[in-house]
């Protein structure tokens, strides 16, 4: 069988199920397209090769011995910034060029418990910082559709490497837009959870308060099978719930009622979105609107437009505390000065990019004694209000759609020396961090250019299962899979 890359995760279990393919043929069919395209690309940091062909041996004996779960034998890729037990985990810093951990984020074990395959660690954001993947130290990702155009990010080469069927799925960490944003700019599937559902444990932190690990797919219902196995209470990460995880991918097609779906007016008249992301946000939704289980309905989140000055003062500050720890002694690029502060200073300002540094900068001034009455506090004060927009909303509607990001992929470069332009691609996702709520990215059609453009989808908090409902109704086809549906 030819191109088995660019099966789904369903399609690859039921082919390996069968016998009509090894995981060892997957994972080479996986393999070649990395070696093809990853020069181009840009979107790993490490390949295992030998370590992958040897877990797909395993993958394979398990299930000849009748023992296959749904991810058994399936290669997947996994961001930087988090832990992987004896692979390099470098979070795109090179202050972390040598960090190999010592075990797998909780996420990652539940994954490699199943006998998934671990190809490789993408490339991203240094620490998640950015939207275009340029503040890497490895260099910028490159967008699979348009090689002069951004991948997105932060998580710009999971999408990269899952759109371009270098693996079947990926595994991305979410801030403030880093699985969407980059879902969307790339064409695929993204879903950030709700604060508290996945566990957050060995993803390097950003912002403790709105870090979320979630999957980058081809298909809904991928996403869903990878949540529902990821997903859960966790000993290690105090801030994850103990709810009963439902089977998202068996209720996909099961909606229970008739759906309002809440179009927020404030994110439609928003200076600065480009026209034909508008055009296509608003023919999906007047194509939902024939669905006669659906009812839109037009809403208001006045708060919101405060989303992205309140992330970029609270996200900065918890950045600040977070990345002190890493020092540089340990791991990494260590620049000696003769004193241990001067060692610090050196080391730290060579290790981490320049908008790390910013980040920690912005936080450690809004942090310090005189002015974290003045930015902090407030920002947390008006973090509530935001939280109460969305509680009054979701008392009325189930769901609420918006675009995902204000355009689709621009040019490398074309940002990147605008740090404002860039903290506007997050105008969408960010307020979704800001409130603990899920959201998923799904593709909605492309521009002339032939870039994608996402929908985006935000539930109430632990409502994971609506949001996968409306997500499958609006693509129930794999964009890849030789099955583009547009
Ligand atoms: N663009 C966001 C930022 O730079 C993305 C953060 C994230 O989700 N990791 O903060």
């Amino acid at each position: 069988m030819s191109d088995l890359n660019k099966l789904t995760i369903v399609q690859a279990y039921e082919g390996l199920k069968k016998k009509e393919f090894s995981s060892v043929e997957l994972t080479k069919a996986c393999l070649k397209q990395i070696k093809k395209r990853n020069q181009d690309l840009n979107a790993f940091i490490s390949v295992f090769e030998e370590e992958a062909l040897e877990e797909a041996k395993e993958a394979d004996k398990k299930i000849k011995a009748g023992k296959q779960e749904m991810l058994t034998g399936i290669p997947f890729c996994v961001k930087d910034a988090i832990c992987t037990k004896d692979r390099l985990s470098t979070a795109a810093a090179k202050i972390l060029d040598n960090y190999i951990p010592s075990f797998d984020a909780t996420v990652i074990a539940k994954i490699r418990e199943q006998g998934a395959v671990l190809i490789g660690k993408n490339n991203c954001d240094a620490f998640g910082h950015g939207a275009s993947n340029e503040n890497s130290m490895y260099g910028p990702v490159k967008n699979p559709h348009d090689l002069t155009c951004v991948a997105g990010g932060s998580s710009g080469g999971t999408a990269a490497a899952v759109a371009d069927h270098m693996c079947i799925f990926g595994i991305g960490e979410d801030t403030g837009g880093s699985i969407r944003q980059p879902a969307s700019l790339c064409g695929i599937v993204g879903l950030r959870p709700s604060y508290g559902r996945n566990s957050r444990y060995g993803s390097m932190p950003m912002a403790s308060s709105m870090d979320t690990v979630g999957p980058l797919t081809k298909t809904v219902e991928d996403a869903a099978i990878v949540e529902e196995i990821i997903a859960g209470h966790d000993v290690l990460d105090a801030t994850t719930v103990n709810e009963k995880v439902a089977k998202f991918s068996k209720s996909l097609s099961k909606l229970s009622k008739k759906l309002r779906i809440g179009v927020p007016k404030e994110y439609f008249e928003l200076e600065g979105t480009e026209e034909e992301t508008k055009n296509i946000i608003e023919s999906k939704i007047a194509e939902l609107k024939k669905n006669k289980n659906i009812e839109i309905v037009e809403i208001s989140l006045p708060m919101t437009k405060y989303a992205i000055p309140v992330y970029y003062i609270v996200v900065p500050s918890e950045d600040s505390s977070n990345l002190g720890r890493i020092d540089g002694i340990r791991y990494g690029v260590r620049k000696e000065a003769g004193n241990l502060y001067d060692t610090y200073a050196k080391t730290r300002a060579q290790g981490f990019p320049e908008e790390v540094k910013r980040r920690i900068m912005i936080g450690t001034y809004a942090l310090s004694a005189g002015y974290y009455d003045a930015y902090y506090r407030k920002a947390q004060k008006v973090r509530t209000l935001i939280i109460q927009d969305f509680d009054k909303v979701f008392a009325e509607v189930d769901l609420i759609v918006t675009p995902t990001s204000p355009f689709s992929a621009f040019k490398i470069g074309e940002k990147k020396d605008d740090v404002l332009a860039m903290y506007l691609a997050d105008v969408f996702v960010c307020p979704a961090n800001v409130a603990g709520l899920p959201a998923i990215s799904v593709p909605a059609g492309k521009t002339k250019a032939g870039l994608p453009v996402g929908l985006h989808i935000i539930g109430p908090r632990l409502g994971e299962e609506k949001v996968f409902q409306l997500a499958q109704l609006v693509i129930p086809t794999a964009p890849g899979a030789g099955r583009d549906p547009f």
